[in-house]
């Protein structure tokens, strides 16, 4: 069978293996290359990185400190643009988007969870978690409740009212993951998100990663180094100057 002798019925009610193969992805990047040019000689950050990720899968993007990874995240969520190449998310190319509509897509797509995990301290979980839904004019109903569902979903349903300094690190990573999710984006971008915590605590964080993309059908591409956490991915690929290694 062809893709176009696939009808949307037929996808319906296939196991979702053979979904992932007939579904367009939900994030693809095509021959991405992007050179910095800030610096007295160009770096060539990225040379033809292409990866697809079919929807509701965890990718893990690993490799050392300077492959590229931080570069790529940023070019797949539109904070930055690729030199050659283009990137494709749920159907759209994002990279030929202007800047209007690269907010817009960021606030409404994407969520961004990063190794420092840049909560506002004087603002509790709950606030936190709020801001993106009042950047997006969500009704105050709409938004307790919401808020409510995100830190139940993370595990601190308990801690709504607590101030980042009176959670541990982890907890707190949760918080930027519910705050991250607030708007229902389709796909979430952690870079290094477990960087910062000790082993115990970053495999607690990637396991509700990993639940989250099962259960609320995220598709999610999460920079690692920590090799303990690769296990948890669907699909795993490795870069080393700015080169795929092990395709995924
Ligand atoms: P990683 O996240 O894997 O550590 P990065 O994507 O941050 O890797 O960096 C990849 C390469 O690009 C490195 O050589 C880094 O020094 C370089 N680089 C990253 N950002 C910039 C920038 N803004 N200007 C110039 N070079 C940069
Ligand atoms: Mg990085």
């Amino acid at each position: 069978m062809t893709e176009a002798e696939v009808t949307d019925v037929d996808v319906q009610y296939m196991p979702p293996e053979r979904r992932a193969e007939v579904e367009p992805p939900m994030v693809e990047a095509v021959e991405i290359v992007r050179v910095y040019e800030t610096g007295a000689e160009p770096v060539r950050a990225l040379d033809r990185v292409s990866l697809r990720v079919p929807r509701a899968k965890l990718l893990a993007l690993r490799g050392r400190s300077g492959s590229g990874k931080t570069t790529l995240l940023s070019i797949i969520g539109g904070l930055d643009r690729p030199t050659e190449g283009h990137v494709v998310i749920d159907g759209q190319t994002v990279s030929e988007f202007n800047e209007e509509q690269l907010v817009e897509f960021r606030r409404h797509r994407i969520g961004f969870v990063f190794q420092t995990m840049g909560l506002l301290p004087i603002l509790s979980a709950a606030e936190n978690v709020e801001i993106p839904l009042r950047l997006v004019k969500a009704e105050p109903s709409a938004r307790e409740a919401r808020v409510r569902e995100l830190l139940t979903m993370v595990g601190l349903g308990e801690r709504m009212d607590h101030r980042p300094y009176e959670l541990s690190g982890g907890e707190q990573q949760r918080v930027a993951i519910a705050r991250a999710l607030a708007n229902r984006p389709h796909v979430l971008i952690a870079d290094e998100p477990t960087g910062q915590l000790d082993s115990d605590t970053g495999r607690g964080i990637m396991t509700v990663l990993r639940n989250l993309v099962r259960d609320e059908g995220i598709t999610a591409i999460v920079a690692t180094h920590d090799p303990s956490l690769i296990d948890l991915a669907d699909q795993v690929i490795e870069l080393r100057d700015g080169r795929i290694v092990t395709p995924g």
